[in-house]
């Protein structure tokens, strides 16, 4: 395992070579899509790595998935451009038909087809994903999709989206949660077709939108699994996603870490290195240890998912943990680097904003702490 590890990095850790800093703080300036470095993954098959082999991917665990991500933060990037294909892929190997599977996932690992896109959040529903408005109501052959949905990154830059919606009412189903159901969208037909979307303008490079539908027509052959089922699908797929971006959080500690260390090295104050001070020392040193802490949880989370057992807990302490840690040490980075901290071109500014994102999103540090308090404190439901 070790030794895969490690090659895996060496590999990701090459690529990510030939798209060093300047290219993601162009990216930045512009607010672009990095379609060239999207490509590269796709085509080293890093992209496809949880596909089973007989569909063209490596058949490998939600441990190596987290380590490429993190190697892509750990080296100035932002792997938020591509991850949710590793997570969102999950939902369809688990629960799609297998016409469905041999339909898409051998497209999906080649990259014929971009599976980047998921719309869960609504803007009246926030957090409380059972209270969305967005309906799909059968009408013969097909749902017929009204709503809106809102932070729906890369929707631009996918072919294809997964759409949680409601197909029963929540006055008539038993568990707020029932009634839900997911839908593979084809957003080459739909754009224009019912489908609009509106770009949305972040702090970050995020490339994410608004989407609205009116009426839109979706073949009910692209039903994930059973009408009415679609939350629970989606929870193991959640679990993914909380592990791998605990890992490019991880990977962006480090890389704040590893950039402070240097910088405390080489920038002499007082005729002596910042570094000497332990002023500038111990904040760092700190940032380190809860960076170990909280990579030591992303590891264990990944083996409990890796062996199908349950791990909703561990994989919700690791974001949590992980998104802290990667936020210290951002603080501590541009603290170090005083005045630099602010110019662009340092590199700094840019990936501090980038990394508080995960206090936020996919889920908030306070819906973390009230599952933790719930499911494993055993405490009253707060929500
Ligand atoms: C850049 C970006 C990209 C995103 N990409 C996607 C995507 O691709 N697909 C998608 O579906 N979603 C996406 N999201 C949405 C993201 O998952 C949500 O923003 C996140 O889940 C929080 O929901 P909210 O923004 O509606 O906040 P709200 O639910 O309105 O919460 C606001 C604040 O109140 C707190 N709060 C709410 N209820 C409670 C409570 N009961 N107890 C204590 N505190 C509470 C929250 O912790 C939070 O701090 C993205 C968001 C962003 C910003």
């Amino acid at each position: 395992m070790q030794e895969l590890d490690a090659e895996i990095r060496f590999g990701v850790r090459r690529l990510c070579e030939r798209f060093g800093n300047a290219y993601w703080r162009a990216l930045d300036e512009q607010q672009a899509y990095p379609d060239t470095f999207v490509q590269a993954m796709t085509e080293a098959g890093y992209l496809a790595t949880l596909l089973p082999e007989n569909y063209g991917g490596s058949g490998l665990g939600i441990r190596e998935a987290s380590i490429i991500l993190e190697e892509i933060n750990r080296s100035g990037g932002n792997a938020a451009v591509c991850h949710a294909q590793m997570y969102i892929m999950g939902t369809l190997l688990r629960h799609g038909s297998d016409e469905q599977k041999q339909h898409y996932l051998p497209d999906i690992a080649t990259g014929n087809l971009r599976l980047q896109a998921f719309g869960i959040t609504e803007p009246d529903a926030g957090s409380d994903t059972s209270s969305i408005r967005t309906t799909a109501h059968r009408q013969g052959n097909e749902y017929i999709v009204n709503g809106q949905k809102i932070w729906t990154s890369r929707v631009q830059y996918s072919d294809l989206m997964l759409l949680l919606a409601r197909t029963t009412p929540l006055d008539q189903v038993k568990k707020r949660t029932d009634g839900l159901s997911l839908l593979l969208l084809d957003l080459r037909t739909a754009v224009g077709n019912g489908l609009t979307i509106k770009p949305i303008r972040t702090m970050i490079n995020h490339h994410t939108a608004e989407v609205f539908f009116d009426n839109l027509p979706v073949p009910a052959a692209n039903l994930i699994g059973e009408e009415g089922k679609g939350f629970r699908y989606l929870l193991d797929s959640l679990n993914a996603e909380r592990i791998l971006i605990a890992a490019e959080s991880v990977g962006d500690g480090y890389w704040f870490v590893e950039r402070t260390q240097a910088y405390a090295r080489q920038r002499v104050v007082f005729g002596r290195p910042i570094g000497q001070n332990q002023g500038i020392q111990f904040p760092l040193a700190q940032a380190y240890i809860h960076l170990q802490a909280a990579d030591l949880m992303r590891y264990r989370a990944a083996e409990l998912f890796d062996r199908g057992e349950q791990c909703g807990a561990e994989a919700n302490m690791a974001k949590l943990l992980a998104a802290d840690a990667a936020w210290e040490a951002a603080n501590v980075a541009l603290q170090t680097h005083g005045g630099f901290g602010f110019a662009a071109e340092y590199d700094i500014e840019r990936k501090f904003r980038e990394t508080r994102l995960y206090q936020v999103a996919p889920i908030s540090t306070n819906l973390i702490l009230a599952y933790i308090a719930q499911h494993v404190l055993d405490l009253p439901r707060s929500y």
